[in-house]
């Protein structure tokens, strides 16, 4: 459990850029807490706690960030880790789910055998915040499409006023470490 002191650390750690990458946009960064090991340990250590003794195969971390928080769980955890990626960089056969932005939309994609084959693999996904949540309602999407069960959804922290959280429980349970940033 995180003590008060420890997510008040951990939410210190935060920098807030305002107007990037544009104005009006509070740009939430996680470089000061990566930089700082006493708030990545705490961070880290919490996520371990909370997730040892779910019986997960895989954490899936979204495109990039996602990927610092959730190669360090897996690897605390003794499992596997699968990056989901911006379309194109992948470099096998891929399976892809697009979604809507503001303006146009975005496209995000797994590797076809990104499970190994393992039947109904119990998968955590993982990513820095959530927003509107399109992006990891997609990514859960294709955790599902390529097949694993997406058990939870794990974010640092939301922007619960885009109403992103609510969107993703219909898919899995979602978990933000800090709330509402
Ligand atoms: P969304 O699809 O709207 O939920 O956007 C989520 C993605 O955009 C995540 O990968 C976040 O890292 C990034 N993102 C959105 N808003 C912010 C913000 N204010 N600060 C930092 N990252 C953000």
């Amino acid at each position: 459990m995180l003590t008060e002191n420890d997510r008040k650390i951990i939410t210190d750690s935060i920098r807030e850029i305002p107007d990037f990458p544009k104005p009006g946009i509070v740009f939430k960064d996680i470089s000061t807490v990566l930089n700082n090991a006493q708030a990545f340990g705490l961070l880290m250590d919490h996520l371990k706690e909370r997730y040892s003794n779910q019986r997960l195969d895989f954490v899936a971390g979204i495109d990039a960030r996602g990927f610092i928080f959730g190669a360090a769980l897996a690897r605390d955890l003794g499992v596997g880790f699968v990056p989901i990626r911006k379309k194109g960089k992948l470099p096998y056969t891929t399976v892809s789910e697009k979604y809507s932005l503001e303006y146009g939309f975005d496209e995000v994609e797994i590797h076809i055998d990104a499970f190994r084959g393992v039947k109904d693999a119990r998968v955590l996904l993982i990513d820095d915040l959530i927003a509107t949540g399109g992006t990891a309602f997609a990514a859960a999407n294709l955790i599902e499409k390529s097949g694993g069960k997406c058990v939870e959804s794990c974010f640092i922290m939301s922007l619960d006023f885009l109403g992103g959280s609510e969107k993703l429980e219909k898919i899995a349970p979602v978990y933000s470490v800090l709330g509402e940033a």
